[in-house]
């Protein structure tokens, strides 16, 4: 009887197959299939690859490990493996942390095929020896996890919930890089959410309303920023002066323009007195602490994430639990 080495209707998740019977006759049939790839590993080590096709073993088309078995025409041992070239999907969470140390959480969908079949094999399947799907899934889920944290960790707090398409986007070239190194092709990555915790969104929101990241990071807890900030009543705290930018000053009425004091080209929008009503405009342009998108005069929820925007009665943004408004002063009741 002939014997008949073929993988048997792959499921939908499977990466790789071995097939059972390590002794394989001289004469076998190899069966193929479409997005298949069949290699012959030895202790670890790749020898033959069969592409798609139905191909009977012989000494030609096994040369590498005819070498090693030598001639003859007995049966020998070979582990035979079967690679899905198809495209998978995997689902990825996990924690890291900030540059600044804040504690994150993560997730989202990455989707990736085998795009060298040898070297998958060599770094993945022979050098870790997993020769199943349920291992190999677990590692390479590992492995980008990994990945991930470490790449993240690279990054401020402030860029991760404030330019998340920036940092996904450098972060899944790094993890593509990664991926090419196991023989496998990051198709595509997708950050689906961050999140951290309590203390460190209203540290967030104190860096995203004062500007200075510095200052806010020197307070122990977010709470004393918010203390500080709220009984100076104005914008100084302690001696390390918070200079809240003008965007979130109360406008002055009839402010007379200030002379451009930069050096070079005076930035976009810079006009003098008679623009003063478009620079004005962009100066009130309230931003959501918690997404970091653009609000609407006024919003008492953000169109983009749903938080709800807390405001002293002079309309300032204040965070949650806040007891003065850092920007006027004024006690929140
Ligand atoms: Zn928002
Ligand atoms: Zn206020």
């Amino acid at each position: 009887m002939v014997q008949v080495i073929e993988w048997v209707n792959p499921g939908e998740d499977e990466i790789i197959w071995r097939y059972p019977n390590e002794v394989i006759k001289w004469g076998a049939q190899l069966i193929v299939h479409e997005y298949e790839v069949a290699v012959f590993m030895r202790d670890g080590k790749v020898y033959d690859v069969f592409g798609p096709g139905r191909h009977t073993l012989t000494t030609q088309n096994l040369p590498l490990l005819y070498k090693l078995v030598g001639g003859g025409n007995s049966p020998f041992k070979a582990t035979v493996i079967f690679v899905s070239m198809k495209e998978f999907q995997g689902r990825y969470g996990g924690e890291s942390q900030t540059r600044e140390l804040a504690p994150i959480k993560y997730y989202g969908v990455y989707w990736f095929k085998v795009a060298d079949p040898v070297q998958f094999l060599t770094e993945v399947v022979g050098g870790q020896s997993l020769y199943d799907t349920a291992d190999v899934t677990k590692f390479i889920r590992a492995y980008f996890n990994e990945g991930m944290m470490k790449h993240l960790s690279a990054y401020s707090i402030v860029d991760l919930f404030q330019n998340l398409d920036m940092v996904s986007t450098q972060v899944k070239v790094k993890l593509m890089e990664d991926f090419r190194r196991l023989g496998l092709e990051l198709v595509d990555v997708k950050i689906e959410g961050v999140n951290t915790t309590d203390e460190w969104r209203q540290r967030l929101f104190w860096i995203m309303q004062t500007g200075n990241a510095q200052t806010v990071m020197q307070m122990d807890t977010a709470k004393q920023v918010a203390a500080e900030l709220g009984k100076s009543g104005s914008a100084s705290v302690g001696t390390g002066m918070v200079l809240i930018p003008q965007l979130m000053q109360p406008q002055a009425p009839a402010q007379p323009a200030q002379p451009y004091a930069g050096g070079g080209v005076p930035p976009a929008g810079y006009g003098g007195a008679q623009q003063a009503t478009p620079q004005a405009q962009q100066q009130t342009q309230e931003i959501c602490p918690y997404c970091g998108k653009p609000l609407p005069p006024g919003a008492k929820f953000c169109p983009y994430c749903g938080h709800e925007i807390k405001r002293c009665p002079n309309g300032h943004i204040v965070p949650e639990g806040a007891k003065f408004c850092p920007i006027c002063g004024a006690k929140i009741e």
